[in-house]
């Protein structure tokens, strides 16, 4: 079908996604010129509504940007920008400031806002809303500001491909799910903020639309891709059969959670002297070699000897959807295992949300800006979306540089594939499996060399995609490849990273590992 075009003159902003980085970023814009969102479900389909824990910002009596810089860092394993991370934590209280004025209402304690500790905060600073529902107050809050601000929205829009013209952005192609039309959209900056890639994962916190989309679009427009090796594992999602893994907030262990084995005991004082507090990643893997010594396909998170008032008060959300599935968690454990949480690397941009592509931006969880290292700091992603969105409208007011923002990298070829002997048939439950088993939590270099060769000769076979199941397939297949092969060239083991053929942390893997279509549609990378 011959596309219909849809816009002569073309916006100031077409931004793509409608989370917290599309929206806050969008009501920012507007103030500058004309701003278009489109998005693939109805406003709403998003990761952000799922937040739970809240927003990290370094505002309580005894914290400091210096405290929340350090254990960003520290949570980062060696792997963050610094700058990035300063920026983060000084614009952090003013972007804040913005969500309250936007109408976001911050839950309080007698008059002061109410700051909650997080798994590797050195101390409390988690901002939240309606105890446990921080992210869905927010859309709420910010998708009504958008409705009444004058941006248009166009949901079941999903984008397609994005349009260049000499090096530069030219517009973007949607196809409406509604009509099966394909339409062009012209503009003179694309904002993608299209959320991460955790459906690629069995089991997974993440919304149906988190796909990759917005990394595997702007990687074939010829956006520089890194980092995409780390990938978080959240320990605690729920574990029950046919319910499904709903997120049981780091701020549970916050409040004193003990994680407990199949036969009730406590371990995590076997594996880390932080025990439940530490970073998630050292406690996800406790979980799973617990699991793997009790032959358990689940631990539990204890609550019950917290006052049930505490725990209905802060977890009001969590407490309904357990009692919900038949789990009153004041008075029985919480069955839980590890689950696919946050994609950690993305888009490469810089402090200021440019891309390598003049007139590209990225924002939110599909960007990867620095701030989060091989790790990130819990919470800090929220405020990673609006301190970012923020910049990224203040540069789009100057000229873009014809270079783009980012330091480009030498091309480097995917490592060359083998043929392998049976190839399973293509679908999401097989790739879904198979990422989880082979590029999950525990890596080895021989199940990674087997999903490489696998994700590479299903890349070659792959129809032309036509609808958004197909086009999703497609752009997860894409994601799971760029993780495959930065995870095999890692030899060695750091933050969300963890290989057992090189379980050690290397000085020589003190670098990022950046991906790009070479010229002439190949892919290529670059190791910096
Ligand atoms: C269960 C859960 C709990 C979390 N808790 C916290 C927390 O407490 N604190 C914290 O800081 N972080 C938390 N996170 C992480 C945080 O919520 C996300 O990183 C953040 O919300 C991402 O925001 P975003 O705007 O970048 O993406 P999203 O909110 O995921 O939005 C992406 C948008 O892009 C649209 N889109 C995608 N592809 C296309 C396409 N091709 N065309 C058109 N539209 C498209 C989607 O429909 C969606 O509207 C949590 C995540 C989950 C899943």
């Amino acid at each position: 079908m011959m596309p219909r075009t849809s816009s002569t003159d073309g916006y100031d902003y077409i931004i793509i996604g409608s989370g917290i980085a599309g929206l806050y970023t969008a009501l920012l814009a507007r103030e500058k010129g004309s701003v278009l969102i489109l998005t693939k479900g109805s406003i709403s389909d998003c990761n952000t509504r799922y937040a739970q824990g809240g927003i990290a910002a370094p505002i309580g009596e005894n914290d400091s940007t210096i405290l929340h810089m350090q254990d960003t860092l520290a949570a980062g394993a060696g792997l963050c920008d610094a700058e990035a991370v300063r920026i983060l934590v000084e614009e952090a209280a003013d972007r804040i400031a913005d969500l309250i004025r936007y109408g976001v209402l911050f839950d309080t304690v007698n008059g002061q806002i109410a700051l909650a500790r997080e798994a590797a905060h050195s101390v409390p600073r988690i901002l939240h809303i309606g105890g446990d529902a921080t992210g869905e107050y927010i859309e709420v809050t910010l998708s009504r500001r958008v409705r009444e601000s004058g941006v248009r929205v166009l949901e079941h829009c999903l984008a397609t491909q994005i349009l260049l013209q000499d090096g530069g952005i030219k517009g973007i192609s949607v196809l409406d799910t509604y009509t099966g039309q394909t339409e062009e959209y012209d503009c003179r900056n694309i904002i993608l903020a299209t959320g991460g890639g955790g459906r690629l994962f069995k089991f997974t916190t993440n919304s149906e639309i988190a796909t990759g989309d917005g990394l595997s679009l702007a990687f074939f427009a010829g956006a520089e891709i890194t980092d995409m090796e780390f990938f978080q594992f959240h320990p605690t999602a729920l574990r029950l059969p046919g319910v499904t893994p709903f997120l049981i907030s780091e701020a549970v262990r916050g409040e004193g959670g003990i994680l407990r084995n199949d036969k009730k005991v406590a371990f995590m004082a076997d594996y880390t002297a932080e025990k439940e507090l530490a970073p998630r990643d050292v406690v996800a893997r406790s979980i799973v070699y617990e699991m793997q010594k009790t032959g358990a396909d689940h631990v539990y998170l204890d609550v019950t000897h917290l006052p049930p008032s505490q725990v209905t008060t802060r977890f009001p959300h969590i407490y309904r959807f357990c009692l919900d599935v038949g789990l009153d968690i004041t008075k029985d454990l919480i069955p839980v295992a590890p689950a696919a949480h946050y994609q950690i690397g993305g888009i490469k941009v810089n402090t200021w949300g440019e891309t390598n592509i003049p007139g590209i931006f990225a924002v939110g969880e599909v960007a990867c800006t620095g701030v989060h290292g091989a790790n990130r700091l819990a919470s800090n992603s929220l405020l990673e979306a609006i301190v970012f969105g923020k910049r990224i409208i203040e540069k789009s007011l100057q000229a873009h540089s014809s270079a783009g923002g980012v330091k480009q990298v030498e091309a480097y070829t995917f490592k060359a594939h083998k043929k392998i002997s049976k190839t399973p048939r293509l679908n999401l439950p097989v790739l879904q499996w198979l990422m989880w088993d082979h590029v999950g939590i525990i890596r080895s270099g021989k199940d990674l060399e087997y999903m490489t060769d696998l994700l590479a000769s299903w890349e070659i076979s792959m129809q032309k995609p036509t609808d958004r199941a197909s086009y999703e397939l497609s752009n997860l297949v894409t994601i799971a490849r760029l993780m495959a092969e930065a995870a095999l060239l890692r030899e060695e083991s750091r933050g969300a990273h963890f290989r057992t053929d090189y379980a050690q942390t290397s000085p020589v893997w003190q670098k990022h590992i950046t991906f790009k279509v070479e010229k002439g549609g190949g892919r290529g990378g670059g190791v910096m």
